[in-house]
Order: C-alpha cells, then sequence, then structure tokens
C-alpha cells in the first residue's frame, strides 16, 4: 500500500472513529436528558400520590374543618356559609319559572315548566354560552348589564304570547362564587374567584345588582332568589330523590353543599327553621390540609394566580387548574431537556393548555396519539416522537388521578361529618340491623369537569369505594345532574312560590 493509501485508510479510520464518538455521545446526552425527564415524571408521582390512608386524613381533616367552620365565625378556612334554604322543591311545584347561571366560564339561561308532578318538569330553551373574558375584570355595573341584555333577549325570543297575563317572571339567579347570604335573595359578594377582579363588586349585594340591571332595561322580571350553583345541584337532585343530601361541582371551579340540622350551626345559635335543617355551602375550594400531596406546580401556579393563597383546594381539582398544572410540568422537563424540541414560548403561557385538551390528550385511543400530537403542536411543540407523547399522557393521568381521588375524600368527608360513611354503626363485625340503618345517601354532581372528563369522573368513583369499602358504598348513590344547578335553582323558586 503505497503512502497516500495508508494516508487515507487512516484518515478514514479517524473519521469513522469520530463519528462513532459524536454518535455515542448524543446517544448518551440523549439517554441523559430522557433519564433527567423520567426523574421529573417520577418526581411528579411521587409527589401526588394518594395511597387511601392519605385520603382519609383527608376525610378526616374534611370533617374536623367543617365542624370547626360551623362552630364560629371564621374558625376555619371553610366558610360553611348559610344559604338560608331549608326546604327543597319536592315535585309539586307549578308554573314556568326561569334560570340565569353565572359560572366560572360559562353563563347559561333557562327556563322550566313544572306540572305540579315530578314527572311534568319540561326544561326549554337553555342558553349556553361562554362569558366574555373582558367582563371579568370589567366592572358590575358592565357585568350586569350584559346579563341583563342577554335576558332581554332570550325572552324576545319566547314571543309575547307567554307572558300575556302580565305577571312578572320570576327569576332564579344562580351564582358560583361565595356570597354572605341575609335572606335566600339577597346576599354580599365575599371575594371572586376563577380569574374574576372586578374588585368594587366585593360586599355589594348580588340580587339587587341584577335586578337593578333588569329594572333599567325596563323587563319584567323578579329576582326571586340568588342561588349558589352547588344549592342548584342539591335542589334537583332533591326534587327527583329525597335521598339527595350533598351535592358537588366539578366545573370551572369546584365547590359542595349539603343538607345540616340547624343545631349543628352553632355559630348562628337560635337560627329556626320548620324544618330543622338549612342547606350550608361550604366553599370547599378553599379547604386546607397539609395532608393534601402538594407540588412545586402546585405552589407556582397559586403564587402567579390572581388570588395567590386562596382557594388550595381548587386548584388542585378544579377545571380552570388542572390544564395549567400539566402545562407546567410540561413546561419544566422543556428545559432541562430537548425532548420537546427548542423551549416553545407559548408553553409558558398562563393557563394556554386547557383541561378539555388535558382530556382530549388522557383519553388519545389513536396508535400514535395523533390527538396528543395536534394539541402539543398547537402550543408550539412540533414532531415530538410518540415516547415523548405517552409521557405526556403520563403526566396528565397523575394530575387528574389526584383529583379524583382527592375529589372523592372530599365527599367522603361531608358523609362522615353527616354520619353516612358507615364509621359510626358499621364496623367489623356489623349485624344485620346495624347495616339496616345505614342510610341510602344520593350526592347530586355536576360540572363541565364532571361531565366530560370519563377519567376524572371515574378516578373519583373508584377512590370513593377505596375509602368507604364496598358495603357502605352500596348505599352512597353518584347521580350526575346535567345543568342541575341551573334547573334546580329554577325549581328552588317554584318551591318559594308553593
Ligand atoms: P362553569 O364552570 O362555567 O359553570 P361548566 O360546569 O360547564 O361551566 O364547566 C366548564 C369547565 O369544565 C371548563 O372550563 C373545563 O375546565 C371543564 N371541562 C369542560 N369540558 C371538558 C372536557 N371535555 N374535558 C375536561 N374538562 C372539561
Ligand atoms: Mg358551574
Amino acid at each position: 500500500m503505497g503512502k497516500v493509501a495508508v494516508a487515507f485508510a487512516a484518515a478514514a479510520v479517524l473519521v469513522s472513529c469520530s463519528v462513532a464518538a459524536v454518535m455515542v455521545g448524543r446517544r448518551i446526552k440523549s439517554r441523559a436528558k430522557w433519564r433527567a425527564v423520567v426523574e421529573i415524571l417520577k418526581e411528579l408521582e411521587e409527589a401526588c400520590d394518594t395511597p387511601v390512608g392519605r385520603l382519609r386524613q383527608v376525610v378526616d381533616a374534611m370533617a374536623v374543618e367543617m365542624h370547626a367552620g360551623l362552630a364560629s365565625e371564621g374558625g376555619s378556612k371553610l366558610k360553611m356559609l348559610l344559604t338560608f334554604v331549608h326546604h327543597l322543591p319536592n315535585g309539586t311545584e307549578k308554573g314556568t319559572y326561569y334560570a340565569l347561571h353565572l359560572g366560572g366560564t360559562y353563563f347559561r339561561i333557562l327556563r322550566v315548566h313544572l306540572g305540579g308532578e315530578r314527572s311534568y318538569l319540561d326544561v326549554q330553551d337553555v342558553e349556553r354560552h361562554p362569558i366574555p373574558s373582558h367582563l371579568m375584570d370589567s366592572t358590575s355595573e358592565v357585568l350586569f348589564n350584559f346579563l341583563a341584555f342577554s335576558m332581554e333577549r332570550f325572552i324576545e325570543k319566547e314571543g309575547k304570547e307567554s307572558n300575556s297575563q302580565g305577571v312578572k317572571r320570576e327569576l332564579a339567579f344562580t351564582f358560583s362564587f361565595p356570597v354572605k347570604h341575609s335572606s335566600i335573595s339577597s346576599g354580599v359578594l365575599i371575594k371572586w374567584t376563577k380569574g374574576f377582579e372586578i374588585s368594587e363588586m366585593v360586599g355589594k349585594d348580588v340580587a339587587e345588582c341584577l335586578q337593578g340591571a333588569m329594572n333599567r332595561r325596563g323587563l319584567d322580571i323578579h329576582v326571586a332568589a340568588l342561588v349558589n350553583d352547588t344549592v342548584g345541584a342539591l335542589s334537583l337532585g332533591y326534587y327527583h330523590d329525597p335521598d339527595t343530601v350533598v351535592a358537588v361541582v366539578f366545573g370551572t371551579g369546584s365547590n359542595a353543599c349539603y343538607l345540616e340540622r340547624t343545631d349543628a350551626i352553632i355559630k348562628s345559635q337560635g337560627l329556626l327553621t320548620t324544618s330543622g335543617s338549612m342547606v350550608v355551602n361550604m366553599e370547599w375550594g378553599n379547604f386546607w390540609s397539609s395532608h393534601l400531596p402538594r407540588t412545586s406546580y402546585d405552589i407556582d401556579l397559586d403564587a402567579e394566580s390572581s388570588n395567590p393563597n386562596d382557594m388550595g383546594f381548587e386548584k388542585m381539582i378544579a377545571g380552570l387548574y388542572l390544564g395549567d398544572i400539566v402545562r407546567r410540568v410540561i413546561r419544566h422537563m422543556s428545559q432541562v431537556s430537548d425532548i420537546f424540541g427548542p423551549t416553545s414560548s407559548m408553553l409558558s403561557e398562563p393557563y394556554v393548555l386547557r383541561t378539555n385538551s388535558v382530556s382530549a390528550m388522557h383519553e388519545d385511543d389513536t396508535p400514535e396519539l395523533q390527538q396528543v400530537a395536534r394539541i402539543l403542536k398547537d402550543l408550539g411543540v412540533s414532531d415530538v416522537p410518540l415516547k415523548v407523547r405517552k409521557l405526556v399522557v403520563k403526566i396528565c393521568d397523575v394530575v387528574t388521578r389526584r383529583a379524583g381521588r382527592l375529589a372523592a375524600a372530599g365527599i367522603a368527608g361531608i358523609l362522615k361529618k353527616v354520619g353516612r360513611d358507615g364509621s359510626g354503626g358499621i364496623t367489623s363485625g356489623r349485624s344485620r340491623s346495624e347495616m339496616r340503618m345505614q342510610k341510602r345517601t344520593v350526592v347530586a354532581v355536576e360540572g363541565g369537569l364532571y361531565m366530560n372528563y370519563t377519567m376524572f369522573r371515574e378516578y373519583m368513583e373508584e377512590a370513593l369505594v377505596e375509602i368507604l369499602g364496598e358495603e357502605v358504598s352500596q348505599y352512597v348513590v353518584v347521580k350526575a345532574m346535567e345543568d342541575g344547578s341551573s334547573i334546580g335553582s329554577a325549581l328552588l323558586v317554584a318551591s318559594l312560590q308553593s
């Protein structure tokens, strides 16, 4: 072999060695990056872990906080607000009633017609629209003018004949924010939640604001009740099934109410109702316990939210927030590794990833996870390999599983407080008569997260059985109430008239 040929051969060996070295180096680097990402996932899983023992601690904490909130004003993070609702609709109501519902994301208007028997419930003309985002930080006048205007358009569509007798239309205002009631039809806003920021509204009477806006438009409408959305859901649940004693909403936010004995509401001694009970709006979104499995993502989300140090439970379980927790995890991963390609600036935009997209990714059943690819692309993350898409599905699973299981613990906490969790009479060695003591209990549930996100629902229901045990669970019925909060509020107004 000539000198030149030798030199060529040597060079070729050198080149291929260094190419191989680069390749190996890259592979090692990419493995290290993958390992870093897997480590983040592992940490997340550990931090979000909710074994049944921990859930039971949350159950106990919920029951304890409920007691404390009922004992004294400000005694707990749970406000346990009086609603002045002590009779729930029973099926004998008659007439036509309206509901206007301001939720966290949507407002709805509907009309119900009742024929005096349960089976004659006719829900008519349900309208549902997203709340224009500029209203969320506008003024109370702008917000309520908009609601009155929407109501006006709704009744215009009915035609004149529907209100020919000239009587006022009776309206329920379903309002999904904390209110301190002075009667069933009046109450002042305590604070905004779910991203609303109209500060001058705090302390104002919510029903009065709506009535004022209706009057300014010359509408023949009487705001007959101011109803928390959970109380609406409870009303519809009870209308269909009088074993309903608890209602929970999982929508943009989350909250619960239940029927409490008035003598247990110690902070309002002397509160007399003919029924001996009153619906209590827990405002459970603000529940907190050191047993809640909190991650650094939750801490950052809270600190950067419009209501820091507030609504800690809601921020772990409700629709507004689950998407943002997932986004924060993905962003963290994309910062330590390039498996998501160059870091997309969109990943830094709060709330850009909605919980609807989380459920679409989580429940993506295409073999190549095309939904995941599409949603990531919308976030500026293109062409990620299948294994990364799978990783994203796993993140959605971890975050939603924790949410569903904590939601179940919350419900079990209420059941414990009202003595329907089986912990009193039913322990080991139960007798038949003891089992008979366990009352059938219906929990009415509504809200977009619960209705539309199957995995959330399944995790919640599975954990409820885990916490309560198979036997007690047979007595606890979770019933979905589509549009329950709006329909039920209209029923409640109907029950006030009869
Ligand atoms: P509101 O909170 O305004 O009363 P909903 O009860 O309909 O309205 O809840 C809406 C919220 O429910 C959305 O903001 C979203 O967080 C959640 N949601 C709705 N659809 C889905 C879905 N398909 N998957 C996951 N979450 C959903
Ligand atoms: Mg709602």
